[in-house]
């Protein structure tokens, strides 16, 4: 098996490796509850919750509604003073006791345990998704990777639980290696698991960016000399704390580009809200330039300027849909719109998992779908590139479509149909285009909720045993592979 540390690095690796500063940043972080339920929080910040509702998150630490045994509360002063004049804002990282009310949901959705050949690393399709650190600069009360982040235990294929350990250079990129080795040997595909060349790699967590450059950077030299073709980064630090975006770090990036020129680098940015990072007048409205266009936050404006000007960096943007954030489509216009003029894709927006707790934060499905449709009338073709997905256990599934009219002749369409289209299928690439009909259920928020009315499906979404048999053999053949 192929070996590889940091320490093994070609000599242009080190020489990148050496070029790097890592600046220190104060991003003026409040971590958790504790400074406002014994009021030490900055002065101005004390006022993010008012008492009555202290009072009532403080009556419920310490039993098992308590909201930051579920997902530590965590916010930066430039997120917070955004959110100040905006209640989507306060949404997203304000802690609510309405979050433990129920607590259903998966401990791993998506069982992403299953795709872990090493420790810390998701092999799904042809891309390798890393935790490569736990924690962000703000926290999302809604994020998908709760379990990471407050580091529960979690329950594997093999019956053992433990906390979802975090990824390392050598293991990673030994599996990488070798698992590129077999599949040269063998003619494009692994012969035990049938997938491609493992080409693209995810740094994901928790958000990357709250690294150090230092690090980004060995971890992006040690992938580009694995043989990765293509590196992306998800971050919601333009939105938590744009300044990051700085000098060194692009100087970091431009050495990367010039060290590995043929690798490519996506930046998958998280913004949820306008709010995030357009300007607001005293009656609330969106500030324009004197074209009209809508004026950004300096801050925010700058950093974006500072990675598309880079014509080599993708840009793009994906976010879920959330209840009271931005289940609303004049936002996502306006975001979608603002968004492409500063040349950034509108990827993928998403129904909300089945997290613990997801029925606080997750809007119907079929409400969703509305909110994005309406929210795209009236934009240009390029402007709406972006689609609705939610994540089923088989990979990721668009919601296609969803009528009003009954289809004639065909029962259980008499409000309607929901039509399902696989994108990507973690377990089967051939998947990709089959579709589900299920008759209409405005309240689902689930695939569980459309399971009493399929009428139509050669996606096999509703195949669950199908799916658990699938998901086991693949298992079983990563296990003999790795
Ligand atoms: S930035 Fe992303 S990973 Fe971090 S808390 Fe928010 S949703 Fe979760």
């Amino acid at each position: 098996m192929a070996t590889a540390n940091k320490n093994e690095l070609s000599e242009a690796g080190q020489a990148f490796l050496a070029s790097i500063e890592s600046p220190k940043y104060d991003r003026d972080i409040i971590n958790g509850l504790k400074p406002f339920l014994e009021d030490k929080a900055p002065e101005d910040i004390k006022t993010f919750y008012s008492r009555d509702e202290l009072a009532k998150l403080a009556a419920i630490k310490g039993t098992e509604r308590d909201v930051e045994q579920r997902m530590p509360v965590k916010l930066t002063r430039h997120f917070f003073e955004l959110a100040r004049t905006s209640d989507p804002l306060k949404k997203i990282i304000k802690a609510d006791p309405s979050e433990t009310f129920n607590l259903a949901g998966s401990e791993d959705p998506g069982y992403q345990m299953d795709f872990a050949p090493v420790e810390g690393m998701l092999h799904k399709y042809e891309m390798g998704l890393l935790y490569a650190v736990s924690t962000c600069s703000a926290h999302c009360r809604f994020c998908y990777r709760e379990e990471l982040i407050s580091q529960k235990d979690i329950e594997r294929q093999d019956g053992t639980v433990a906390r979802k350990g975090l990824a390392k250079i050598v293991p990673v990129t030994d599996y990488i290696r070798t698992h590129n080795e077999i599949v040269a040997a063998n003619g494009g595909r692994h012969p035990e698991t049938g997938r491609e060349k493992l080409r693209e790699v995810l740094l994901s967590g928790g958000d990357p960016m709250v690294l150090p450059n230092r690090k980004l950077g060995e971890w992006m030299a040690a992938l580009a000399e694995a043989g990765v073709e293509s590196i992306r980064l998800g971050t919601k630090e333009m939105s938590f704390y744009p300044k990051r975006f700085d000098e060194a770090f692009l100087a970091m990036l431009d050495q990367f580009h010039e060290t590995w020129p043929e690798v490519g680098f996506r930046l998958m940015i998280h913004f949820n809200h306008p709010d995030e990072f357009l300007l607001k007048d005293d009656n609330g409205e969106y500030r324009t330039n004197p074209n009209g266009s809508l004026m950004w936050h300096a801050d925010t404006l700058e950093a974006m300027q500072g990675v598309v000007s880079r014509g080599w960096i993708n840009v793009e943007n994906q976010a879920p849909i959330i209840k009271d954030v931005n289940d609303d489509p004049d936002a996502l216009r306006v975001m979608q719109r603002a968004l492409y003029r500063v040349g950034v894709g509108n990827h993928y927006f998403f129904c909300g998992r089945d997290i613990v707790a997801y029925r606080a934060f997750n809007v119907p499905i079929e409400r969703a779908w509305q909110v994005l449709n309406e929210s795209q009338k009236g934009l240009s073709g390029v402007e709406t590139h972006a689609r609705l997905s939610i994540t089923h256990y088989k990979g990721k599934t668009e919601v296609a479509a969803v009528t009003n009219e009954p289809i004639p002749g065909v029962p259980g369409t008499e409000n309607g149909v929901l039509i399902f289209k696989i994108l990507r299928n973690a377990l089967d690439a051939p998947d990709r285009g089959k579709v589900c009909i299920v008759g209409r259920n405005p309240d689902a928020i689930w695939f569980d909720d459309y399971e009493d009315r399929v009428i139509f499906d050669e996606a096999g979404l509703f195949d669950y045993g199908r799916v658990d048999k699938k998901r086991i053999e693949l298992k079983e053949k990563l296990d003999v592979a790795v």
